[in-house]
């Protein structure tokens, strides 16, 4: 079975059921570590998310995992980019994701939120890329507002892609 580290950096608060979510979307087995944000790149008050991706690598290895996805509260920033919500990379089998843009005054949204773009960035690591349909998971969100429209599920096409690629 394909395991996967869970890094909750700056100790984040454990998300309620995302570990469980993850693990039944994905048949993946999970291990869930906390670890301290290291010191990074940053830009203002954004974190480089692709240095948080070399660091949740680092800790991949370490680890002796399959795959990896960091989470912070921080805000994350590519070069070329205003903010990222995620990064990931198939080759590297890693992916963060950001909470910072994604709160809600109502803890199911933001639970929902948070899966959605768990699911999304590890569809990467799985060798997904952006899908046209707004609905579905794999649907790049340039605003809190594609979050929503979109479901925390593939669309059949990239469910089939998924299907092949593992
Ligand atoms: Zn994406
Ligand atoms: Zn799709």
């Amino acid at each position: 079975m394909t395991t996967l580290l869970m890094i909750r950096f700056d100790n984040q608060e454990v998300i309620d059921n995302l570990k469980e979510e993850l693990e039944r979307r994905f048949g993946l087995s999970i291990k869930d570590i906390k670890k301290e944000l290291p010191l990074m790149i940053k830009r203002g008050s954004q974190h480089n998310a692709e240095d948080l991706l070399a660091e949740t690598e680092k800790s991949k290895k370490i680890n002796h995992s399959d795959i990896a996805l960091g989470i912070t509260e921080e805000d994350l920033y590519v070069p070329d980019l205003n903010f990222v919500f995620g990064l990931a990379s198939p080759d590297l089998k890693c992916a963060v994701i950001s909470t910072n843009r994604l709160a809600s005054h109502d803890r199911l949204i933001y639970h929902d939120r948070v899966l959605k773009e768990a699911v999304h960035e590890l569809g990467h690591v799985f060798g997904l890329r952006h899908c046209p349909d707004r609905r579905c998971v794999m649907h790049f969100s340039n605003s809190l507002l594609d979050t929503d429209i979109k479901k925390d599920e593939f669309c059949t096409v990239c469910s089939d892609l998924l299907r092949d690629s593992g």
